[in-house]
């Protein structure tokens, strides 16, 4: 029976423990005083919701089999995402193909291009054939300038601002296969009734009632080895004894934890963007019209507002209208992430009059700021070739989460789960 010893407290972290307590002695440690890591839900008054917008798809095999291991099946709601597109002062809906048509700036010839590389991604069998080409280009090239400068370069921008050059169309392929899913009606998309706050605590009573160890607000501060193995765990407060651990924190995070030189990977070339997103608890909705997810080209400082009460019932969350402002960066020096928390609200709330100008500072009844600055690797041109293996070469040291294979070409909840478990089958493998 190994010792083990998991770093992260996010469900990489977490269902890897629940997996292999059946026959170890598994410890978890968190540096957050809250488990969840991406997917941690603020406590709002009698109601949970997440610190990030989360949903899921149909497809996210894994994560609903978790879902039903753990008897939260009956939470699972498959709810129509309605999406929409800001653009030239107005917001337009574009969930059915005649809404798209009767997208403005898009002309019949460009639509009908987009018809076709929507067509053309439903036929890709490995997405991973797309990971030496650049997004821009393949798009360039597959529908013209039209449609990319209109439809696909603005949402590029926004989820990968400077780094959207650079990011293969491996990654755009999945993400247009997976979203064009969604028949004449719109798509559906999935969420558990209370939040996937649900899951995180079925996942930890799990752990505990399994006899393993959670340890909160102590982050691993270091990976000891003795003679080339790994042999412990320093934390903030103390040190853990093991012969295994498994990290699930970012490949520049585990860098820093082990003696420099040990680790055969270079962990910069990886690089992750980071998140910042307020959520606004409302006292009325903003997208009247019932838009869930807007996607913005404006001059604002946020790529996309998401309505959850837009999603799931209002009445669910104490009669509070939830707007989520989302935005990405992708270094530690941009304003998103230095400014101060007062600061980065007073832009987004700006941004907001800006868009809508019927709306009141005075509908907000409370806001929270979310900020990380590793919240997801960039899928640049040839990461397939970067992916990290799940056993490192340092004896007894694994490593599983956003950056490993399962995520490829875009992190998930299920992606997590499954490389959770991928990281589990390679320790068993060893054994
Ligand atoms: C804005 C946003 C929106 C998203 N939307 C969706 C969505 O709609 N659908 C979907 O499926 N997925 C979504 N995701 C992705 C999903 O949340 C992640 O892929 C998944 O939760 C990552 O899990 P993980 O365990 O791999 O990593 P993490 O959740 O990052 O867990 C790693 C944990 O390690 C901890 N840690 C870091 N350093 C240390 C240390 N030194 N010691 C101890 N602990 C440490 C961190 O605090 C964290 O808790 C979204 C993510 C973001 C950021």
């Amino acid at each position: 029976m190994s010792e083990i010893v998991i770093i992260g407290g996010g469900l990489a972290g977490l269902v890897a423990a629940n997996r292999l307590l059946d026959e170890h002695n598994v410890t978890v440690v968190e540096k957050d005083d809250e488990l969840g890591g991406m997917v941690q839900s603020y406590h709002v008054a009698d109601y949970h919701i997440e610190k990030y917008y989360h949903h899921f798809f149909s497809s996210d095999t894994e994560l609903k089999e978790l879902i039903a291991e753990l008897g939260l099946s009956a939470r699972v709601q498959w709810v129509k995402g309605t999406t929409g597109y800001y653009w030239g002062g107005k917001a337009y809906p574009m969930n059915t193909p005649l809404e798209i048509v009767k997208f403005p700036p898009m002309s019949m010839w460009d639509i009908i291009r987009l018809g076709l590389l929507v067509l053309r991604t439903k036929f890709v069998r490995d997405v991973r054939s797309y990971d030496n080409i650049a997004a821009g280009e393949w798009i360039l090239k597959t529908a013209g300038s039209g449609v990319y400068n209109n439809f696909f370069q603005p949402l590029l921008n926004s989820k990968f601002g400077s780094s959207s050059a650079l990011v293969s169309a491996a990654w755009l392929v999945g993400r247009v296969k997976i979203r064009s899913n969604r028949g004449v009606e719109g798509e559906r998309l999935g969420y558990m009734k209370g939040g996937f706050n649900h899951l995180i605590t079925a996942l930890v009573k799990s752990i505990n009632e399994k006899g393993g160890r959670i340890i909160t607000g102590n982050g691993a501060v270091e990976i000891v080895q003795a003679g080339g193995q790994v042999s412990g765990v320093k934390l903030n407060a103390g040190t853990l004894s093991c012969d295994t651990v498994i990290s699930t924190v970012p490949p520049v995070t585990l860098a820093s934890l082990v003696e420099p030189g040990t680790l055969e990977f270079d962990p910069t070339t990886v690089h992750y963007q980071g998140t910042c997103c307020a959520l606004l608890g409302m006292s009325k909705p903003l997208m009247t019209d019932g838009t869930y997810w807007l996607n913005i080209k404006a001059d604002v400082p946020f790529g996309a507002l998401i309505e959850h009460t837009n999603f799931m019932p209002v009445s669910d969350y104490s009669g509070e209208h939830l707007l989520y402002i989302a935005s990405y960066f992708q270094d530690h020096k941009d304003p998103l992430y230095t400014k101060d928390e007062a600061e980065v609200m007073k832009m987004f709330l700006e941004g907001l009059e800006k868009l809508y100008p019927g709306f009141d500072r005075s509908d907000v009844l409370w806001w929270e700021l979310g900020r990380d600055a590793l919240t997801a690797p960039v899928y640049e041109t040839g990461y397939a070739s970067r992916i990290l293996p799940y056993k490192t070469n340092i004896d007894g040291l694994y490593q599983a989460g956003m950056f490993s294979k399962a995520n490829y070409p875009e992190r998930s909840m299920n992606g997590s789960i499954k490389a959770g478990y991928e990281a589990v089958d390679a320790i068993v493998r060893d054994e």
